[in-house]
């Protein structure tokens, strides 16, 4: 425990008084520490994307861009970096949303349905993949949710499904409810996580070496971690299972009631 004192002195009548009062402030110290962990950590993921935006464009300016090809290709790249940097901004300021703790109304909502549309807008990723989608969930299945909450969860976990896929993969999208509980999972056949990474990954900027370096598969490490404390900031809990180079599933597990 980290303890705070402060010394009060006091004169009552003739006699003096020394009156100490100890604060325990583990609580502030940890949220402080933790602040500053996440700032380093964003900053240094900001910086990779402006230090590559800036580095190709002066190397254009200084004369690289007469080589048409060059040009193109340095244009590119200054293009997917520039996503990169839209990308942890928003999910930067989502952090910063759930962390207000804003009250959101909650809505019924078909879930079938609301997974559809979100395939919809994800439609260009999984037709590049070549992806077989099943959307198993019952066609009445309603679950009670702030549509923001929900749209993070569902949206993040299959964007994860497609990206993390081999091509021509399949994903398996499911939920149904159990006592108090709803549930929802996704299930793909990707390249799965390793032991060593499933304890990391819902870690704030924790990509594995694998999609981070090696298949450079875009991402900002934040998503999964938006997720779990999304969810249990509404008293559920995620949970995944996965096997290298045949695939995951990730389920929530929400209380009906929100
Ligand atoms: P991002 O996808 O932006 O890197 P996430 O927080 O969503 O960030 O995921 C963290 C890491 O977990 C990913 O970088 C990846 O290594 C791993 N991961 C997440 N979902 C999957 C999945 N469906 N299949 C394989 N690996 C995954």
């Amino acid at each position: 425990k980290t303890i705070d004192t402060q010394v009060v002195y006091s004169r009552i009548n003739s006699s003096f008084h020394v009156i100490v009062i100890a604060y325990d402030i583990s609580d502030v110290i940890n949220i402080t520490q933790m602040q500053v962990d996440f700032l380093r950590n964003a900053s240094h993921e900001l910086k990779t994307p402006v230090t590559a935006i800036s580095g190709f464009a002066k190397t254009l300016l200084d004369g690289a861009k007469d080589d048409p090809e060059v040009l193109t290709e340095f244009l590119e790249i200054i293009n997917q970096q520039s996503d990169q940097l839209t990308s942890l901004i928003n999910d930067i300021l989502t952090i910063s949303h759930i962390q207000k703790d804003e009250i959101q109304t909650s809505d019924s909502v078909r879930l079938k349905d609301f997974v559809d549309q979100e395939l919809m807008t994800q439609s260009t990723q999984i037709k590049q993949h070549n992806l077989e989608i099943q959307n198993l969930i019952d066609e009445t299945f309603e679950v009670t949710m702030a549509f923001d909450s929900l749209q993070r969860i569902v949206r993040n976990l299959i964007s994860n499904a497609v990206k993390y896929n081999r091509d021509g993969g399949q994903i398996i999208i499911n939920a149904y409810s159990q006592g108090n509980f709803w549930y929802f999972s996704v299930k793909d056949t990707g390249i799965g996580i390793s032991q060593r990474d499933l304890s990391r990954i819902f870690e704030r900027f924790y990509r594995s070496d694998e999609s981070r370096n090696k298949q450079q598969i875009p991402g900002t490490g934040l998503g999964l971690s938006i997720v779990n404390e999304l969810v249990e900031s509404l008293s559920g809990k995620i949970t995944v299972k996965s096997q290298r180079g045949v695939g995951s599933t990730f389920t929530v597990r929400l209380p009906k009631e929100n």
